[in-house]
């Protein structure tokens, strides 16, 4: 890894790369979740809920994404949910090309540490981000590639957007159906209970 020393464990503390970001940003919002996590989730950005909360996906989207996760049987606080750009673009535009490249280090890093059994794509940009290709993220949702992430190969799930669920009903369905390979793939489909923890 050539290009993350900025980081501390799996969060970066301090990092003034892309000088629209800095501006833009209350804060660097890290990705959250066990060390050793079995699922990555992976977005786009920190939105406004998300610079203001230093935590990705919360929000509406997070509530989505929440509920899907519980009725699949897995929970947040099983998951790592992270982001491809850790720093609010200005008025939620799109990362740029040398902003996904500048911050793509990080993320590098944080894969290898933990070393998923899934790594999840929440969208167009992190799943054409993972891929390095062009992708049509409604028809290959809950399509799996294995792709080189840093020093490491990681199967890549495409998902869309929580958020798309909100705007386009029909994106339900899509949505639910690769949130359940996921737990498929890790094995807690079928509405795995919380209550074996007691
Ligand atoms: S988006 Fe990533 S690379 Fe850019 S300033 Fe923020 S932490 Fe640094």
């Amino acid at each position: 890894m050539s290009d993350s020393e900025g980081m501390d464990g799996l969060r970066v503390t301090a990092c003034e790369r892309c000088a629209d970001l800095v501006d833009s940003r209350s804060r660097i919002v890290n990705g959250v979740g066990p060390d050793d996590a079995d699922v990555v989730f992976v977005g786009e950005g920190p939105g406004a809920n998300e610079d203001e909360q230093g935590e990705p996906f919360v929000g509406r989207s997070g509530d989505v994404l929440d509920d899907a996760l519980d009725t699949h049987g897995l929970r947040r606080r099983d998951v790592r949910i992270t982001n491809c750009v850790r720093c609010r673009p200005p008025e939620n535009r799109d990362p740029s090309e040398t902003e996904l490249a500048n911050c793509r280090p990080y993320l590098e890093r944080e894969l290898e540490l933990v070393d998923p059994e899934v790594v999840v794509a929440l969208g167009k940009v992190p799943a054409q981000h993972l891929l390095e290709r062009s992708v049509a993220v409604t028809t290959e949702a809950g399509t799996v590639e294995t792709v080189a992430v840093g020093d490491a190969r990681l199967d890549v799930l495409v998902c869309v957007h929580p958020a798309a669920t909100l705007y386009d009903r029909s994106q339900e369905d899509t949505f639910a159906s690769a949130i359940e390979k996921v737990a498929t793939i890790v094995g807690a489909e079928g509405g795995q209970s919380s209550l074996g923890d007691f």
